[in-house]
């Protein structure tokens, strides 16, 4: 068993896509995907290090897509996903909690029957707590998306680093899929990143980190332990902050 005073970050934010809850190349929500997820969460909170979670919804819907596919206003096809990140983060809850681990939902949306709205000052109270604040319904304004979101709320409840969860462990010198000569980049600057276009994240979110101050790091949850192992200061991935 690990001590919280091994960890190198004391209270961490994950921003899990929604692509993170489905089976590869499918919609929806599946079963093994949701807990393979909380496995790994349940293994940070064991640390004793704070979490935080911030959902996407492109699994369900995504506003700009479904309003180029359906007679649905752009707007209302945002407020439609923000609304699927409400789904997905009941799906994270109940998942953790039958792990044993203590959970609240918190929507910047108000969806005031099924979950909390957001307060910040409770949110950091949960996490004091132990609970694990999911924090749904992105920014609540269309017309963005949940890494914007994720990067706000990390400002908001002061995080020690924003942990963005993709299908490879870091950002690598050239798509890892296609190139085999493709080399994983173990730190990088919020300014390379803005400068290059490198789209790890939405610039609005590189830009909010940058200016709080907030580390970023890139890295996958396929390999059982590798987010523990991130948060205790080893693991794979790729670290984006100031640099020198
Ligand atoms: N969305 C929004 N405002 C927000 C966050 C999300 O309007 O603050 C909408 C937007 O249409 C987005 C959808 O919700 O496409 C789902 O979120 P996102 O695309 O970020 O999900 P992910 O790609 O992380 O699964």
């Amino acid at each position: 068993m690990y001590a919280m005073a091994q960890a190198k970050y004391g209270r961490v934010l994950l921003k899990i896509s929604g692509e993170g809850l489905c089976a590869p190349g499918k919609g929806g929500i599946d079963g093994a995907s949701l807990l393979r997820l909380a496995e790994e969460i349940k293994l940070v909170v064991d640390l004793g290090v704070q979490v935080g979670v911030v959902v996407g919804g492109g699994n369900i819907v995504r506003g700009s897509v479904i309003a180029k596919t359906a007679p649905i206003e752009e707007t209302t096809g945002h407020y439609m996903g923000m609304l699927a990140t409400v789904i997905n983060a009941l799906a994270v809850q109940d998942t953790l909690e039958s792990l044993g681990v203590a959970t609240r939902v918190q929507s910047a949306l108000p969806v005031q029957n099924v979950c909390e709205n957001f307060i910040r000052r409770r949110a950091i109270r949960h996490m004091e707590k132990g609970r694990v604040v999911i924090f749904a319904g992105g920014t609540g304004n269309p017309y963005v998306t949940t890494d914007t979101g994720a990067a706000l709320r990390a400002a908001e409840v002061r995080v020690d680093a924003l942990l963005k969860a993709t299908k490879v462990d870091g950002v690598y010198t050239s798509d890892p899929v296609l190139d085999p000569a493709a080399r994983r980049l173990d730190h990088l600057t919020y300014n390379q990143v803005i400068d290059q276009r490198l789209g790890i994240m939405d610039l609005s979110a590189v830009d909010l980190c940058q200016r709080s101050g907030i580390p970023i790091i890139v890295l996958s949850l396929k390999e059982s332990g590798n987010m523990r192992d991130v948060v205790l200061g080893k693991g794979r991935a790729t670290l984006i902050d100031a640099g020198k």
